[in-house]
Order: structure tokens, then C-alpha cells, then sequence
């Protein structure tokens, strides 16, 4: 390209990025939210280290729905929520539900999670973690059954406050995420690696009314959502983010989706005020990119959804699996116990998982891109690389977290994400070799590319 083309290809980047919102009348949008802080105190979820249920709240749990509808009628819900993941059978079920009321079908409903560590532990959701005794895993199993009529209930509220809105599309930035892959000689450890890749980018769709406010903001931030470990329920930092632009932009509900933040974490962290103080900056970054009028989304969203099976590496010998009933690691114990149970029931080992593959087109304007796991960033560069990052948002933690999912490089340099968390998850080996062209191969396909 030379220098005339640069100048020429900048003028169109421009005119695009400046582009007006659509005229009102093509969307309807709306927003609900529902509380879902337990509401009694029980095992949390995220560290394996706890020692004792939850004591109280900083603020509340929220699941939160927002809902476009494009000019053909065809609504289209996200689900978010402050929970360390989610599970098929959740999303399953609230599909279920959303489907039978509002007639949304799967491909047009996503369910995510903000992978708070500060939220309830979840029934079928890294259950080698915990060792619960019976009224603690009572009180998981209830609060997870409720938790689809919750979700179901955040998606009616947003049915009902449907009217007409334009929808905008921008990105601002926020800078806490930091790469925790630490190399060293030993092998790569959780830590700070500034010189690891990170995306610290804030991805958003703004749903306006006619009056130019802003009825819902749905934004996304690629970082594990860890600032605290403490024992009271609270949203982390994603929690008060949301808090800082619905208290700054009274009238808006603020829904938060996670990137693929599996190998970042805020950095500093570890206390409350670092918490808010994170915050504030991604909310404060939304509130000030919301004052501008964002890139128009035109309709119609194409919704698609694919479960593809995800492959696994060779499973261990059962003389090994009995072995590790004696390992010295409690966790390796637990999680050769449940593979021993199912070995039993099924007659052999599932030599892959269903893994959910979701992307949402909004005319060409934008890819929606959700995936399932605690997704590593490469996924993000190499996503918004392929599909263009002007035109590309990218969830993770987004309808079943069932492990990490670590890119061909991150599974190659090994560490916690690829290897050590799928003791907690109760994955009998890392993923095979295949899984970053699984995964990418797949979103290629269902963007009809
Ligand atoms: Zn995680």
C-alpha cells in the first residue's frame, strides 16, 4: 500500500468510525436485573484454600438481562452474572425457559458469568475444589437449581422493558489486566509477566432511547475477575464497575461480560479498596465513551451456536486413576475418584467435551463472538487479528466454564492453565493439540467465512 492508499484507506476508517447512530424505529431494546446474592451465608466458590462459608456482603449478587429486538421482531437476550461460571445444564435450562416463554431460541440467548471469586460455590462447577459437608451442599444444590428461574426472570424483566432505542457500538480501555503467566526457569508460575500479552481493550454496545440517554450498557474487560479473596459476597471489581455507571448514569443498567481474560489478572490487588479502585477505572472508562455517540449497529443480528467436541488428551490407565485414590494431593484424590465413578457408570472415559461455540452478526457492522472456558487472550489477538478489531467483541466465561481453554502456545509452555486447573475442573488431561483450531475453525464457520 503506499502512501496515497494509507491516506485513502484512513479517510474511509474515519467516515466509518464517525458514523451517526441509526434513526430510531429499526431496534427495541431492554434491560432487567434480578438479585441473586444467596441469601443466607455458604461455601464460596474460586480458592480451594477457604476454610469456612461466606460471611455477609459487600453488595449484591446480580444476574442481568439485556434483550435487542431487530426489525423482523427476532429478539436476541444476554444473560450476565456476578458467578464464578456456569454450567450446561444452567445455560440448558435457562435456554429452556427463555425459549418456552419469549420464544428465543438457543443460538439467540448467551449465559455468562464474571467469574467473581467472591460469589457462591455452584452445584457441577469445579466440584474437586470443595469437600462440602451435607447442609453446605444443600445449600449449593439449592441455590444453583434456583438460579435458571433467575436467569429466566432477569430475561422477562428486559422482554418487558422493551422500547425503542438505537444501539452503538465502541471501545475505550482500561488498564489493571496484567498477563499472570510468570516465566522462570522452573517453568512458567502465576504471577506478573508485564511482558505477556493482555488486552486491555473495553468493548461495548450502548443501547440509547430517543432522548439520547442511555437505557443499557453491556461492556466487556478481559481479566480474571480476582482482585479479592476475602469471605464476604461482593462482585469484585466487575461488580463495582457496574455500580460506578449505574450511580454515575441514573436510568442505566450496566451489564458486564468477561474477555478472555484466563491468564490476566488486576494488578495490584488483594483489598478492597484496590477492588473499587479497578472499578472505577473500567467504569469510569464506559461512563466517558458513552458521552460520545458510538459506531450505529445495524440489524439484522444473525445468531449462531455450535457445541463441538472438544478433544482431550489419552486418558490415564485405570492403575493409574486407583493409584491416585492414594495420591499424596487430596484434589488428585477426589478427582480420581469421580473419573473412577464414571469410568463405572458409562464404561469408559469421555475422550472430549461439548463446547459451546456462539457468534452474533449485527448486519457488518460487528461479530459477537462468546466462548465457553476460562479463554486465554491469545484467542482475543488472534479473533479480532482474523475478523478485524474495529468490528470484533469477544466474551469468554459464555455458556458453560467447564475448564481453561488454553491457546496451542499456552498449552505448549504449560503452568496452572493448561495443566495444574484441570485437577479442579476433574479433566483427566490438558486438551489435545487441536483445540485452538477447533475453537477458531469453528467461529470461522458459524461467521459464514
Ligand atoms: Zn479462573
Amino acid at each position: 500500500m503506499n502512501r496515497t492508499m494509507i491516506n485513502a484507506a484512513l479517510i474511509v476508517l474515519c467516515a466509518v468510525g464517525s458514523s451517526p447512530a441509526r434513526a430510531a424505529g429499526e431496534w427495541k431494546a431492554g434491560a432487567g436485573t434480578v438479585v441473586i446474592t444467596p441469601e443466607q451465608d455458604m461455601w464460596m466458590s474460586g480458592y480451594a484454600s477457604r476454610k469456612a462459608p461466606s460471611s455477609g456482603k459487600i453488595h449484591d449478587l446480580h444476574a442481568k438481562a439485556i434483550v435487542f429486538e431487530d426489525a423482523s421482531g427476532a429478539k436476541s437476550a444476554i444473560v450476565t452474572t456476578d458467578l464464578i461460571g456456569m454450567t450446561k445444564a444452567l445455560s440448558d435450562e435457562t435456554a429452556r425457559l427463555v425459549n418456552e416463554k419469549f420464544g428465543i431460541p438457543r443460538e439467540r440467548l448467551m449465559v455468562t458469568a464474571s467469574h467473581t471469586h467472591c460469589g457462591p460455590a455452584l452445584g457441577g462447577n469445579l466440584e474437586v475444589m470443595f469437600d462440602l459437608d451435607a447442609e453446605q451442599a444443600r445449600r449449593v444444590s439449592e441455590y444453583t437449581e434456583a438460579l435458571p428461574g433467575k436467569m429466566a426472570e432477569a430475561v422477562a424483566r428486559a422482554v418487558a422493558d422493551l422500547g425503542e432505542a438505537t444501539l452503538e457500538w465502541t471501545q475505550s480501555e482500561a488498564g489493571f489486566a496484567v498477563n499472570r503467566r510468570q516465566y522462570t526457569l522452573g517453568g512458567v508460575v502465576l504471577g506478573v509477566n508485564p511482558i505477556g500479552p493482555v488486552d486491555r481493550s473495553v468493548p461495548m454496545i450502548v443501547a440509547r432511547r430517543a432522548d439520547g440517554s442511555v437505557k443499557a450498557v453491556l461492556f466487556g474487560y478481559a481479566c480474571h475477575n480476582t482482585t479479592l479473596d476475602f469471605q464476604q459476597f461482593c462482585g469484585d471489581y466487575a461488580g463495582f464497575a457496574q455500580a460506578h455507571i449505574e450511580g454515575a448514569s441514573p436510568g442505566t443498567t450496566a451489564l458486564f461480560v468477561s474477555g478472555c481474560g484466563g491468564d490476566a489478572n488486576p494488578n495490584p490487588r488483594r483489598t478492597l479498596d484496590l477492588a473499587r479502585q479497578h472499578g472505577n477505572e473500567l467504569g469510569g472508562a464506559v461512563a466517558r465513551a458513552m458521552r460520545e455517540p458510538g459506531r450505529g449497529l445495524d440489524g439484522p443480528i444473525r445468531g449462531q451456536f455450535r457445541e463441538v467436541a472438544l478433544a482431550l488428551s489419552a486418558p490415564p490407565s485405570r492403575e493409574k486413576l486407583e493409584a491416585q485414590l492414594a495420591d499424596p494431593d487430596v484434589y488428585i484424590q477426589r478427582r480420581a475418584k469421580r473419573l473412577l465413578a464414571e469410568w463405572d457408570a458409562k464404561g469408559a472415559l469421555a475422550d472430549s467435551k461439548p463446547y459451546p461455540v456462539q457468534v452474533w452478526q449485527f448486519g457488518e457492522g460487528l461479530h459477537l463472538i462468546a466462548l465457553g472456558g476460562e479463554v486465554v487472550v491469545d484467542y482475543a489477538l488472534r479473533l479480532k487479528h482474523e475478523f478485524g478489531a474495529e468490528k470484533t467483541f469477544v466474551i469468554g466465561y459464555a455458556n458453560d466454564v467447564m475448564a481453561y481453554i488454553p491457546s496451542l502456545r499456552v498449552l505448549r509452555e504449560g503452568g496452572y492453565e493448561p495443566d495444574i486447573s484441570n485437577i479442579y475442573y476433574g479433566l483427566y488431561a490438558p486438551w489435545a493439540p487441536t483445540i485452538e483450531e477447533t475453537i477458531i475453525g469453528t467461529v470461522h464457520e458459524l461467521a459464514g467465512r
